[in-house]
């Protein structure tokens, strides 16, 4: 009898420490799944170490590994959506390379797959050797993330997950570019559940998301599920035009009914800066709208394939959104 699928799939750049600490972790674990087939796929997101030659070596010795070779680097989610194209499986569980989120916990995951649940979340309890403001910032980030959304969110929660074929096939035809996946999942709705695990340490390497990205990621996550900056633009806007309204008519009051009309400097220096400061955020935010729409009507590929490697020739990837496709 033919067994469901599952699809693993690892986004991976510049993990030439951990790669292949990670397949031998892997492997152990998918020996353990009796009643599964497997497929790893590992999206090299344009690594500039010897990560893919390293994965090259383990597709002659595996037949259960594929490769989507990137031709630069296009980002996590979008490494992570790319792998979520390529992946034929009945479930598809999404991990980090670096061993933070422990093979075994799939086991689990895959459990509560079985009772019938489309998406299983892991939600970190601790996250050892996280700096303080890794986990500072996280924690502030999700709670903000939720009060501006529309859609709920789950806090605290990173990719790792595993979604049925139902939700995978909602994201396929998501076509937007700034991808934020995890939300992209709650989006989906179906039924979903949460799954408390530990954290792990990074195995070796370092953090592949400086501040710059982790930003860059969180205005992503707001501005992909939220149209609330803008409105908050609003209700700023008001509010400045208010205080200006006071600040016009005491200035009116003054000039027709005293003497004392020449307030002096400060009071005008404040009203410029305050209301050219207000004026410049409102159109910030409306900018980083605008640059968004651009990026969407452009219409680009959301990433460029080099090259695909490990596939068997009928299970070559046929959806993906690349142009090129090389396949070995
Ligand atoms: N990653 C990626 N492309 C990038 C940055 C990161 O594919 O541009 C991968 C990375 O190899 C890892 C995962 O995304 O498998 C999470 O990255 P990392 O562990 O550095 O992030 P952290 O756990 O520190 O938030
Ligand atoms: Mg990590």
């Amino acid at each position: 009898m033919k067994h469901p699928l599952l699809s693993i799939v690892v986004p991976c750049y510049n993990e030439e420490e951990v790669i292949q600490e990670t397949i031998k972790r892997l492997n152990a674990f998918c020996t353990t799944l009796t009643d599964l087939d497997v497929e790893l796929i590992f999206v090299d997101d344009g690594s500039r170490d010897r990560t893919r030659a390293l994965l090259k070596e383990e597709v002659q010795r595996n037949p259960h590994i594929r490769i989507v070779g990137f031709a630069r680097n296009f980002g996590h989610q979008i490494a992570v959506s790319a792998g979520i194209d390529a992946a034929r499986g009945d479930a598809v569980v999404l991990i980090d390379a670096d061993l933070q989120d422990p093979p075994e916990v799939v086991g689990e995951m895959i459990a509560k797959w079985r009772e019938g649940y489309d998406v299983v979340y892991g939600v970190r309890t601790e996250r050892p050797g996280e700096s303080a403001f890794k986990r500072a910032t996280a924690l502030a980030f999700y709670r903000l993330l939720n009060k501006l959304s529309d859609v709920a969110i789950p806090l605290d929660t990173g990719d790792f997950r595993l979604m049925s074929r139902n939700v995978v096939e909602v994201i396929r035809a998501m076509p937007e570019r700034d991808r934020f996946v995890r939300g992209m999942v709650s989006w989906a709705g179906f039924k979903q559940t949460a799954l408390p695990y530990r954290r792990a340490e990074r195995f070796a390497g370092e953090t592949k998301y400086p501040l710059r990205k982790m930003l860059k990621f969180a205005t992503d996550g707001i501005m992909s599920f939220s149209s609330k900056p803008l409105q908050m633009s609003i209700g700023l806007g008001m509010a400045a035009a208010a205080l200006s309204l006071a600040g016009i008519l005491y200035a009116l009051f003054l000039r027709v009914f005293t003497n004392v009309w020449v307030e002096g400097w400060t009071a005008l220096m404040i009203a410029v800066l305050f209301i050219g400061g207000v004026q410049l955020l409102c159109v910030g935010i409306l900018g980083e709208y605008i640059g968004r729409i651009y990026s969407e009507v452009k219409r680009r590929p959301l990433y460029v394939v080099q090259e695909y490697i490990g596939y068997p020739e009928e299970h070559a990837p046929q959806f993906s959104r690349s142009p090129v496709v090389d396949r070995k």
